[in-house]
């Protein structure tokens, strides 16, 4: 019998639909897996039993025909979205015994497609971070190794998501993204991940970071399987105020299409950018190659702001996040310390002090500071226009493209031993995935090569709203890359 955990979605519904498989053995096949990788601590909290009763459900709707588009399909949560009833940390210990009496939209949409939630998956603290290195759980290990057969990281802040789809946890996965939390983890795992344009997604029952960036995404182990979960996740929700009114656009087929009538833009001046690997540029050329032979036109472009965007989100999002935050106080919700105050305040120091993990605190720190009067102008204003000016830069390179083709992270997932380094070289991470965070355009990291071993990924970004040609492209880039991109023992 072929091993079920190995099947994408569009497999297993395929299976599904002919009844060579159920919704129980696949589930349940799942759970073994889950149970035989638990080293990697991929979740913080897993949901087994509710599954297990959700696939007798789905069972029944392939029986009358009543099957929805995910029926059956099991997958992770970031730990990040609100589950009704169920823990949702945020892989913090001020969240440490939340039990949400709600549930976020982008959970509940996915479950009212049948898919299946196998539990929550780890995290970095309130999604800061790159490496999953922050969780108030543990560290979360990717199935890949180095050289010297140490764990890499799996990229942050959605690292357990992505271990859980790259190790067959699970089929797919959700993630969020602030400024590449999900591009960037499935870069370093092998996977696929995609972030819509801002506000395709709702944010309703999301756990906050920076809310002008905040963008629910989602990680698969191909193309066509991450597009049909994320027409699943996505559409208007008026409990988001920032949610877009537009019409969710049919994404089948998608991965089939060609790219003979695209433009496509190389901002060639990012090349020359710090800290980019040599394999990294290597890998960029191939995809360039790739994309020619499908027929695609490469057209240079330039992104001359996207020098800035580090330092500009680096001030952003602290910012939202410092006052997202505000809320975690000891009287509301979440963790309250023990003790005898003898004043509020001394309360909220206590309480604050004990619940937020150090880089939570760092980006509070950087945050208020950057807020507070006399240097608001001097840095968030500043900060503020000089985002107007990234997507300036976007709107004109659109003008002559239809998509841009850049790396999604400037290395190979690394080793815990960089787990000590100086914050700002965890930040450069980011460089590449920023740009399109700021400017809130959709965008994907697919598998387009191979470095000693791991894998590295391509980033896709697209217009505003047009997730199908990011997808398009995704999938041309695919089709020419011929790794197996799982790892070795899995
Ligand atoms: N690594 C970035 C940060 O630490 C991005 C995180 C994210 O996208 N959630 O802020």
């Amino acid at each position: 019998m072929t091993n079920l955990v190995k099947l994408n979605i569009f497999e297993a519904l395929d299976l599904l639909k002919k009844s060579e498989i159920t919704a129980t053995e696949l589930v349940s096949a799942h759970i073994k897996q889950m149970a035989a990788c638990s080293n990697l601590n991929a979740y913080i909290t897993e949901t087994t039993d509710l599954a297990l009763e959700n696939a007798k459900i789905s069972d029944q709707k392939y029986l009358s025909g009543k099957q929805r588009k995910l029926e059956g399909i099991p997958i992770g949560m970031k730990d990040l979205f609100c589950t009704n009833n169920i823990k949702t940390t945020a892989g913090s210990k001020m969240l440490e015994n939340f039990i949400p009496t709600y549930e976020s939209t982008v959970s509940q949409n996915l479950a009212d497609n049948g898919s299946i939630t196998l539990g929550k998956t780890n995290m970095d603290e309130f999604a800061m971070g790159s490496a999953n290195i922050t969780s108030h759980f543990g560290d979360c290990l990717n199935p890949w190794k180095d050289e010297s057969g140490n764990h890499t990281v799996p990229g942050g802040s959605s690292g357990g998501s992505s271990a859980a789809v790259a190790s067959f946890m699970a089929m797919g996965a959700t993630g969020s993204d602030t400024g590449g939390s999900v591009r960037q983890p499935a870069a370093f795992t092998g996977t696929v991940g995609i972030k819509p344009t801002y506000g395709r997604c709702s944010r309703y029952g999301m756990v906050a970071f920076a809310s002008s960036l905040d963008q629910a995404g989602i990680f698969a182990r191909s193309v066509e399987d991450a597009a049909l979960m994320l027409e699943c996740a996505m559409g208007f929700d008026p409990k988001d105020s920032t949610s877009i009114k537009a019409e969710v656009p049919n994404l089948k087929g998608v991965s089939n299409q060609s790219v003979s009538n695209m433009k496509i833009g190389i901002p060639r001046d990012m090349m020359q950018m710090e800290g980019i690997s040599a394999e990294i540029l290597n890998m960029w050329e191939e995809s360039i190659d790739k994309l020619r032979s499908e027929g695609a036109e490469i057209v240079d472009i330039r992104l001359p702001m996207a020098k800035y965007a580090l330092p500009t989100y680096y001030v952003i999002a602290p910012a939202e996040a410092s006052s997202n935050l505000a809320r975690y106080d000891g009287v509301r919700y979440g963790h309250r310390a023990a003790g005898n105050f003898t004043s509020l305040d001394e309360m909220y120091e206590a309480t604050r002090s004990e619940g937020f993990g150090e880089e939570v605190k760092r980006r509070i720190m950087i945050g208020t500071y950057v807020l507070s009067s006399g240097f608001k102008d001097a840095y968030y204003r500043k900060a503020q226009k000089i985002r107007r000016l990234m997507l300036n830069n976007f709107n004109e390179a659109f003008k002559e493209v239809d998509s841009i083709m850049l790396p999604s992270a400037p290395s190979a997932a690394f080793g815990f031993d960089q787990k000590d380094v100086d914050p700002v070289q965890m930040y450069l991470n980011d460089i590449f995935t920023i740009p399109a965070s700021l400017a809130g355009l959709p965008a994907m990291s697919v598998p387009a090569s191979m470095h000693k071993g791991l894998p590295l990924g391509m980033q896709i970004v697209g217009r505003a709203l047009d997730e199908y040609n990011v997808l398009k492209v995704a999938a041309s880039i695919e089709r020419c890359t011929n790794i197996d991109f799982t790892p070795k023992g899995y």
